[in-house]
């Protein structure tokens, strides 16, 4: 593919060049707003390769801070929607790049807690392929990508960095302590793989925790919109107790012992297993033949 003159490398400038900059503007980095940039160009690369970027693609960055990310996914060849809350950032990346190939959305890319915000939805393609790629913000990395997953076009593959713990629960196998809601809500959608964790060294202001960087692949057979919303509310009421009996939540949930044993008898599963030690897989056979059955 072209890898023409429309696709040449934006203006690049060294870490410590920006980071001069950024102080010189009277910048000071918010903890709240986990603005730890990550400053190893060895490392940005590395998270751009992983993403497998092809000239033109699109792209969704959330939280581009100084853009230094963004300028490795513009040197790809992306073209980039960044959506950064803080508008001192985004201006001084605006400046930074100089550059055509990104869209800026400056405000908060969640509308309260979970949804994403309007002028994200109105940017993002209603069908075709794009991709996310992002070092996201701690706080929002969580309900940013519950969202995402449960759009009717989803980002074909995510290539996140996220707090390591976080990481490891979004990807964990179920049986494992970390294996929670979330993970099955994500793995529903996405084959998740943990590619490596980063020290806190890579990153400005150095982090408490180490880092990891994650990517989702959106998973060729999806379930319906309508089935994953079924999932979210049996996930709900699933892990609101995860060391009761899986006997005793599909009851709650579905109104009776009896349809609770029924159910599990349909799809195999022991009624005496916890809700972690069940992957999504047997919830949506479940929740499918009650569908049909209705
Ligand atoms: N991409 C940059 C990098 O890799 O160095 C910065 C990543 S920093 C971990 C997170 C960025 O997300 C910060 O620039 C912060 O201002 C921004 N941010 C925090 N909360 C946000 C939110 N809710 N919506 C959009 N941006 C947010």
């Amino acid at each position: 593919m072209s890898t023409g003159p429309e696709h040449e490398a934006p203006r690049r400038a060294r870490w410590s060049e920006i980071k001069a900059a950024l102080e010189m503007a009277g910048f000071e980095p918010s903890r709240t707003l986990g603005q730890n940039f990550l400053v190893d160009e060895n490392m940005l690369r590395a998270i751009v390769r992983d993403a497998r970027i092809e000239p033109g693609e699109l792209v969704l960055e959330i939280g581009p801070g100084a853009g230094v990310l963004t300028a490795q996914l513009l040197a790809a060849g992306a073209k980039v929607i960044a959506v950064e809350i803080d508008e001192r950032l985004a201006q001084f990346s605006r400046e930074f790049l100089g550059e055509e190939r990104v869209q800026w959305i400056v405000r908060d890319a969640l509308e309260g807690k979970h949804a994403l915000a309007p002028e994200l939805l109105a940017a993002l393609p209603q069908s075709g392929p794009w991709k996310l790629v992002s070092n996201l913000p701690y706080s929002a990395g969580t309900p940013i990508l519950a969202a995402l997953a449960r759009l009717p076009n989803p980002p074909r593959s995510a290539t996140v960095l996220l707090q390591k713990d976080l990481a490891l629960r979004l990807a964990a196998e179920p049986g494992s302590k970390t294996y929670g809601a979330i993970s099955a809500r994500l793995q529903a959608v996405y084959a998740i793989e943990h590619l490596r964790d980063l020290g806190p060294q890579l990153f400005w202001p150095r982090p408490q925790v180490d880092s990891s960087l994650l990517r989702l692949e959106l998973r060729a057979e999806r379930p319906s919109a309508a089935l994953l919303s079924d999932l979210d509310r049996l996930l709900d009421t699933l892990f609101s107790q995860r060391r009761k009996t899986i006997r005793n939540r599909l009851a709650e949930h579905f109104g009776s012992g009896e349809e609770a044993e029924r159910l599990c008898a349909l799809v195999g599963l022991d009624p005496l297993l916890r809700p972690e030690d069940v992957g999504h897989g047997p919830w949506i056979s479940l929740l499918r033949s009650r569908t049909t059955d209705r």
